[in-house]
């Protein structure tokens, strides 16, 4: 077995017994991204250098005895999380040039645990998207066909992990770009409680839906890669005072007596019968094994995607209004310092962008804030409230993460509705500010299906050894793409 067929887990423990070297297991992925990433186009910028580098150190810290759980382990990092002097794009021609001259806390923290950073993942432009073709860059594909999208928006992330580019990667969640894309690709994606991961460095899009989050092989992989980049940062005035993940326990946990509600919001027609018969195959399984479910309502999740475009497209506009041809990347040069700007935000943000900025300043605007941003933001208040009722009774929300599988490159570009219906069943997680996790349930039509399980604010390290349990009960050991 090659070394990019370990997981985080497994190489950890290999470089800890010194079988393998840092150097070693970095050279190993990047000659594989060399070899193998034309074929599924994760990576937008590759780091050779840096992560050798990142391996020395880390080597330093095994020999010292100082590793963590995961030193020396190489990680993927979304291309909208900064990275001091390496080129942080966004999937946008706006910052086609930008090289950002600090680190995004997250990637502090990587560096403090040992892990090299390999290089940036493509993402749907600014993360807007779900299926990774508004990239301004290209297309990323799915490891299990790459004629199919790898999902949206971190798809160059889950693509990386899925196709052992990387054993794991971070990716960012405003409304469902962790979790989709890891469902889509067949690995596990972690949205953790809002304010758990430091934002300070992550371009923002959604500033109160927005969060940082790992993706893995595993949940225990990805477990510890949350315990390694959470934690309270002073530079986020929304980081929360405990922040700090814990993946000491995620082993601890059992299905025997555990609570699940499931929103038959979540299990109806708007759900491809495929993913929903996998899904129902899956706690049919989970119940042999002492997992209780019982059918809930919650009713104002019919009302998700449609609060989620008012708030986030609002939040959007104000924050990409930054990006103006003077502080950051490239400029075009019009009719003076107003022409400059409108040339450069005319033809360097893509069509996605542009609209969602118009979508957003209108429900701004002085007589509609009320009638969309103030009436979304009630509805948001309704929807968190119906979910923490239901964490009264229930270990965990479960549902389908995606109401469909991986889908044609290209097969939705006309039907742009289809698409934002897609995160229906992950919004409300980012409503509410909830850890949410995309764990692998099974196949439908040969391509993979996610299971997701949504918890209570500050429940993530329950919700990881949960979600522990319930890899194990299905009994599913990772999954490969039968193409690799
Ligand atoms: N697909 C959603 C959107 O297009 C969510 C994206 C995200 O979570 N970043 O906005």
């Amino acid at each position: 077995m090659s070394l990019t067929q370990l997981n985080a887990t497994e190489l950890a423990r290999s470089l800890r017994a010194r079988e393998v070297s840092a150097r070693e297991v970095v050279d190993a992925f990047l000659s594989r991204i060399e070899s193998e990433d034309a074929h599924y186009k994760s990576f937008l910028t590759v780091d050779a250098e840096g992560a050798r580098r990142d391996a020395d150190a880390a080597q330093a810290l095994l020999d010292n005895g100082k590793g963590g759980p995961l030193t020396g382990v190489p990680v993927a990092l979304k291309d909208n999380i900064s990275t001091n002097g390496l080129r942080t794009t966004c999937a946008s021609k706006i910052l086609d040039t930008y090289v950002p001259p600090f680190d995004a806390h997250v990637v502090e923290r990587l560096h403090a645990a040992g892990c090299p950073v390999l290089g940036k993942t493509n993402l749907d432009e600014f993360a807007m998207g779900a299926s990774c073709e508004n990239s301004a860059y290209f297309p990323s594909r799915n490891p299990w066909d790459t004629d199919l999208v790898p999902g949206g928006s971190s798809g160059g992330s889950a693509a990386a992990v899925s196709a052992e580019l990387a054993p794991l990667s971070l990716g960012s969640d405003t409304g469902g770009s962790i979790r989709q894309p890891a469902s889509l690709c067949g690995i596990v994606g972690f949205k953790p409680t809002y304010g758990r991961v430091s934002r300070y460095g992550l371009v923002a899009f959604g500033s109160s839906l927005d969060q940082i989050g790992p993706m893995g092989r595993n949940v225990e992989d990805t477990a510890l890669l949350a315990e390694a980049i959470s934690g309270h940062d002073a530079m986020d005035s929304t980081s929360l005072p405990n922040a700090a993940i814990s993946a000491a326990e995620v082993k601890q946990g059992t299905l025997k007596g555990k609570k699940f509600a499931l929103p038959k919001e979540l299990f109806a027609d708007e759900i491809d019968a495929g993913v929903r018969e996998c899904v129902e195959l899956a706690i049919e399984t989970l119940t042999r094994e002492g997992a209780q479910f019982q059918e809930v309502s919650l009713p104002s999740i019919a009302y998700g995607v449609t609060t989620y475009y008012i708030i986030a497209p609002a939040e959007a506009s104000s924050n990409l209004a930054r990006f103006d041809g003077i502080r950051f990347g490239p400029r075009l040069e019009g009719e003076g310092h107003i022409g400059n700007v409108a040339e450069t935000r005319g033809k360097l943000f893509g069509p996605e962008v542009k609209l969602r900025i118009m979508v957003g300043t209108y429900a701004l605007s002085a007589g509609y804030y009320d009638a969309y941003y103030l009436r979304a933001q009630q509805v948001r208040a309704l929807m968190a409230a119906e979910f923490e009722q239901s964490f009264q009774e229930f270990d965990a929300v479960l549902s389908p993460t995606s109401p469909v599988v991986a889908f044609p490159i290209g097969g939705l570009v006309d039907d742009p509705m289809q698409l934002k219906l897609i995160d229906f069943c992950t919004i409300p997680a980012n409503m509410g500010g909830f850890p949410s996790i995309s764990l692998p349930c099974g196949l439908s039509n040969d391509l993979p299906v996610g299971m997701l399980l949504t918890g209570p604010v500050m429940g993530d390290e329950k919700l990881l050894q949960t979600a522990y349990s319930v890899e194990r009960g299905l009994g599913r050991d990772y999954r490969r793409p039968p193409i690799l």
